[in-house]
């Protein structure tokens, strides 16, 4: 068995992107720009936004934080999303979700101008990668082809098998996946919580992308022999030996699962450091399109 170190693989692309920004700078060019907007204080939500923030300083972009107060109006801050697709110095924006229950998320991602929505979420973008032209791909399934591409994992006329549908990871993956492309050109099943017989599918899957969010649920019998497992997954999980009194899994159970496996993801360690690296790379792509106008 193989790890898919994301971790260091993150960091491998985040010195290359730094790299690229430094070039960009000693031409006299403007570094790329990410915004990300918070409403309220959700306490995921900021520690996702800092860690954002964080990863631009690092590779160096410039970035700022919008936190705005829990209680703004949707016009309001529909108001924000229109400045910030106005404004020129921004190259991509994102809008930490959940927002609150007075506001409609789609509504609000729908106003974010496409050539911004570095997160891939506006219907634009979606459709942009159902059709195979270019546009953003959601962080997580981009973080995951990336991984799969760099380790160069054969993918050609393999069994697929994704597990969750959700708009942000399981539906983006399994169309990735079924692309004419390399990555890509899988057969692919997606399954989902009404999946009959889903232990017997996933245990004929070359590659198995677990992103249901249930702690552990993969077991050894559902994965054959020599498969890619690529978990998604993350959950607390109690553990009254660490400090903290929780500790991190994923949807696979690592320990039983990686001895059967060709190739495994760690949780933490695996995807979720790709996934931020996939933003940073949308933002890139997001600078070089608006330099091209
Ligand atoms: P979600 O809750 O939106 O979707 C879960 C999907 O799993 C649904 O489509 C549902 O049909 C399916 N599902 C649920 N129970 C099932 C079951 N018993 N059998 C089969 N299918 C089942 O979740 P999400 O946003 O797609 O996230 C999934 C997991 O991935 C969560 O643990 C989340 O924290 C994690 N995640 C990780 C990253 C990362 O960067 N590593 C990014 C996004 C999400």
């Amino acid at each position: 068995m193989q790890l898919l170190n994301g971790k260091a693989l993150a960091g491998t692309i985040r010195n290359e992107i730094r790299e690229e920004v430094g070039q960009l700078i000693s031409k006299g060019q403007r570094p790329p720009k990410l915004v990300a907007v918070l409403v309220g204080s959700d306490g995921p939500s900021q520690t996702y936004v800092g860690a954002k923030e964080k990863d631009c300083t690092e590779v160096g972009f410039d970035s700022e934080v919008l936190h705005l107060s829990e209680d703004i109006s949707e016009a309001e801050l529909l108001n924000t999303v229109e400045q910030l697709n106005e404004d020129a110095g921004v190259d991509g924006f994102i809008v930490q979700l959940p927002l609150p229950s007075h506001m409609n998320d789609q509504r609000i991602l729908e106003a974010i101008r496409a050539d911004k929505d570095v997160d891939g979420f506006h219907p634009e973008n979606v459709g942009k990668m159902a059709l195979g032209l270019q546009g953003f791909v959601p962080a997580t399934p981009a973080g995951i082809v990336e991984l799969l591409k760099r380790h160069q994992i054969d993918t050609e006329g393999k069994l697929c098998v994704v597990i969750g549908r959700s708009s942000i990871v399981g539906m983006p993956m399994a169309l990735l996946m079924g692309k004419n492309a390399q990555p890509g050109n899988c057969t692919v099943v997606q399954t989902h919580s009404r999946t009959k017989d889903l232990k017997g599918i996933c245990a004929q899957a070359d590659i198995l992308i677990a992103a249901l969010g249930r702690p552990r649920f993969v077991g050894e019998e559902m994965v054959k022999e020599g498969a890619v497992v690529i978990d998604v997954g993350i959950s607390r999980i109690e553990d009254p030996a660490r400090k903290s009194g929780f500790r991190l899994v994923g949807d696979v159970d690592f320990e039983a699962v990686a001895q059967k496996c060709s190739y495994i993801t760690p949780v933490p360690g695996g995807v979720g450091p790709m996934t931020r690296t996939a933003l940073l790379q949308n933002t890139l792509q997001a600078y070089y399109r608006h330099q091209e106008k």
